[in-house]
């Protein structure tokens, strides 16, 4: 297959999710969220391009999926990247997917998936939106080029309304950052109509530590021996130290019990703090 990949995330020994294929409509992505996994094994991620004969590789690749397949779109690069607004790629491969009776997962951090409701409504499909913070400031120093926080809080709205399932992705989590807004956010995706939560704690990697060091130079310093010291590498990413992260899930765990929202943990091994019957959202399909 030439765009539809099986999903294997680096073969991380923590990821729960089920077996899926994975599509990405453009290689690399607009938003620049600071904290980006993808840009550490994707050359020149912030300057997206287009892929060659996209459209017909996608059908060509579908036609060979089996059947009841789930896909998942995207788990590199947001399908609804500032490049989705001129080109229209990714709403021509809903289209083709109109002819298909596959699962999709939309995963995105833009409202402009909005445009698309007339033909998600004919699909299996589930969307999660990733939300980090309620906060104007944080979110233009963390993910500079996605659309703010309020815009996604609304597409998830409109969507529930329209009767698409929708989950959010509290992804990723950073101490003495974003922590203390967990409640607030689930309190707001509760009211937006989301039906389940996954979160996961930030994971340096080499060049998202940068980033964020420049971003954030005061937290930056608290969080280091955090992460470099005290905390464990697992395969290429950084992670907090154990206890820290679990009392981190415990808390979003107990808030969206409060909320009755379902709930998972994203590659941090908490397998016992899950509600959900999947940890990516695919249940909701
Ligand atoms: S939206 Fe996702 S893929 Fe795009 S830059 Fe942000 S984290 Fe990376």
């Amino acid at each position: 297959m030439q765009v539809i990949r099986l999903f294997d995330p680096w073969k991380s020994p923590l990821c729960t999710c089920p077996k899926k294929f994975s599509f990405d409509p453009y290689t690399g992505c607009g938003h620049k969220c600071i904290y980006c996994y993808a840009t550490s094994y994707i050359k020149n991620f912030y300057f997206p391009r287009r892929k060659k004969n996209l459209l017909k590789k996608f059908k060509k690749d579908l036609e060979k999926l089996p059947e009841n397949s789930l896909i998942s779109i995207s788990n590199s690069s947001d399908p609804y990247q500032p490049l989705e607004k001129k080109y229209k790629e990714f709403r021509e491969c809903l289209k083709i997917l109109q002819n298909f009776n596959f699962k999709i997962l939309i995963v995105t951090k833009s409202d402009l998936i909005l445009r698309d409701i007339d033909l998600l409504k004919n699909l299996r499909c589930a969307v999660t939106i990733t939300i980090t913070t309620l906060k104007r400031k944080i979110a233009k120093k963390l993910e500079p080029k996605a659309p703010l926080p309020k815009k996604r809080l609304e597409a998830l709205k409109i969507l529930a309304k329209n009767k698409i399932p929708v989950g959010l992705r509290l992804d990723p989590i950073f101490p003495f950052l974003t922590e203390n807004e967990v409640e607030e956010i689930v309190k707001e995706a509760k009211k937006a109509g989301v039906k389940h939560i996954v979160a996961s704690t930030f994971k340096a990697r080499a060049d998202s530590w940068k980033r964020f060091e420049r971003a954030f130079p005061k937290i930056s310093k608290k969080l280091k021996p955090l992460y470099f010291e005290k905390g464990q590498k697992i395969k290429n990413a950084f992670y907090l130290p154990q206890k820290l992260r679990r009392n981190l899930m415990e808390k979003v765990f107990k808030i969206c019990q409060k909320y009755k929202i379902g709930f998972a943990t994203c590659r941090e091994g908490f397998s016992n703090l899950k509600t959900s019957l999947s940890c990516d959202g695919s249940h909701l399909i």
